[in-house]
């Protein structure tokens, strides 16, 4: 297969990668999906990333949740998200053959819950939306919830159950997809792109996270996410991903079956990644109030990413504008996880025939208009100053 996007070079010596087909900036999960799926395809792809897996992926927690992600407002993101999660199983078992990485693919499902009675009112107006999407959320009473996890604190008022809401272990995956890429012909450079003038490729993908502002312009925002693994002495005491209100504070809880729970998370407008000690108190605190025994639990680390933000929290797809041969595929916010299949396949689809899909209409570059870009700055991979004015804080878990 051969790309048909301007500029790309058809063909080719594959071994020579002097110029390649594709160079993709950044090896995040989205960077590397998408250098894993044109290498599949028989196209000569480079990797630029001076430290593969170390932006917001090394916090994130891995929640594949477009029922408990979909917010007020977001509907096309909603219907994005619906796709790349319905993809993931696939998409998970792929990857495990081609890499031999089992990425830690659940489905037991999210159990969605509400301590107090105002927790439990501002949480059934978010499922009464959702349903209302014909999303599938099933309201369940405390005794039930508390028959499918015996775990769950005994002082919960109510909650609902999202049996299409997984999860992934996301720094096995981009461990997965740094092997599936390399064994599929990818190379990866160890560098930093400071200008993507020094990217020499048929087309170049900008999938730098929240670097990716400083080498386009385009929009893209730190929000810091603090968050915390413990572990449990053996397999934790509950199976699905718990997730909720908790006196008014939004906490996760994500279960995996070696022991690990990740609890998250804080959603900041700020650059840094200092870990505090108030956001440590207030994560447990909301958490042993949902699942009391995980205050026995080890407290193994307290970590802070960078989500690559975006004005509307919805990814940015495509080419930028006026610049065919450079595609952006970033700004994944809160969702980069989940969308990872979605968007590896419609950039790598789009590098192969040169035809959008229709997927992609509602997430290109421009929708954010020629007032939402800024020239490029140099690039700084910890997402240093060149990147624009944040939106207001927004309710999130992930
Ligand atoms: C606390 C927290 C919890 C989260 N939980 C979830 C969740 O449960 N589910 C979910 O779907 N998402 C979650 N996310 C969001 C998810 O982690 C991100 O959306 C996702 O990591 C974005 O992937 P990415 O590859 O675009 O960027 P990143 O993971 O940030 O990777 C970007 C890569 O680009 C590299 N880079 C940057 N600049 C340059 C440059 N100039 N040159 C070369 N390389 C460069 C970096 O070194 C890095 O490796 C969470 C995030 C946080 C912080």
């Amino acid at each position: 297969m051969v790309s048909k996007l301007p500029g790309t070079p058809r063909g080719g010596n594959r071994n020579s990668l002097s110029t390649p087909d594709v160079a993709v900036v950044g090896a995040g999960p989205i960077g590397l999906a998408i250098a894993w799926r044109c290498a599949a395809r028989g196209l000569r792809v480079v990797v630029h990333d001076p430290d593969p897996g170390s932006g917001a992926v090394h916090a994130a927690a891995g929640m594949l949740a477009p029922v408990a992600e979909a917010y007020f407002g977001e509907h096309e993101l909603t219907g994005l998200l619906t796709e790349s999660a319905a993809r993931w199983p696939a998409f998970a078992a792929e990857l495990a053959a081609a890499s031999g990485t089992d990425v830690g693919y659940r489905s037991e499902g999210t159990l969605m819950v509400g301590l107090t009675t105002d927790d439990l009112a501002v949480a059934r107006r978010l499922w009464a939306y959702q349903q209302g999407l014909g999303l599938p959320v099933t309201p369940l009473r405390p005794s039930e919830l508390r028959d499918r996890e015996p775990a769950l604190s005994p002082r919960m008022r109510g909650g609902a159950y999202a049996g299409t809401d997984h999860q992934v272990d996301p720094r096995r995956l981009v461990s997965a997809l740094r092997t599936a890429t390399e064994r599929a012909g990818g190379v990866l450079v160890p560098t930093p792109v400071q200008q993507l003038t020094e990217v020499t490729a048929g087309t170049t993908v900008v999938a730098a996270g929240c670097g990716s502002a400083a080498l386009t312009g385009l929009p893209v925002r730190p929000v810091k996410g603090q968050v915390l693994r413990l572990r449990a002495p053996g397999a934790p005491g509950f199976q699905h991903v718990i997730r909720g209100f908790a006196d008014g504070e939004q906490v996760y809880l994500v279960p995996r079956p070696d022991g690990e729970v990740v609890v998250g998370a804080t959603s900041e407008e700020r650059t840094d990644t200092m870990v505090t000690s108030g956001a440590v108190l207030r994560l447990l605190r909301a958490a042993t109030d949902l699942v009391p025994e995980v205050a026995e639990y080890e407290l193994v680390e307290a970590v802070a990413g960078l989500r690559p933000g975006s004005p509307d929290n919805a990814p940015i797809l495509g080419p930028l504008p006026g610049r065919p041969a450079v595609l952006a595929a970033t700004g994944h916010h809160r969702h980069g996880v989940v969308l990872t299949p979605v968007t590896a396949d419609l950039i790598a689809d789009l590098i192969s025939t040169g035809t959008p899909d229709p997927l992609l209409a509602a997430f290109t570059p421009e929708r954010l208009g020629p007032g939402r870009s800024r020239p490029p700055a140099t690039a700084d991979p910890a997402c240093g100053s060149a990147v624009p004015r944040p939106t207001p804080l927004e309710e999130s878990w992930n």
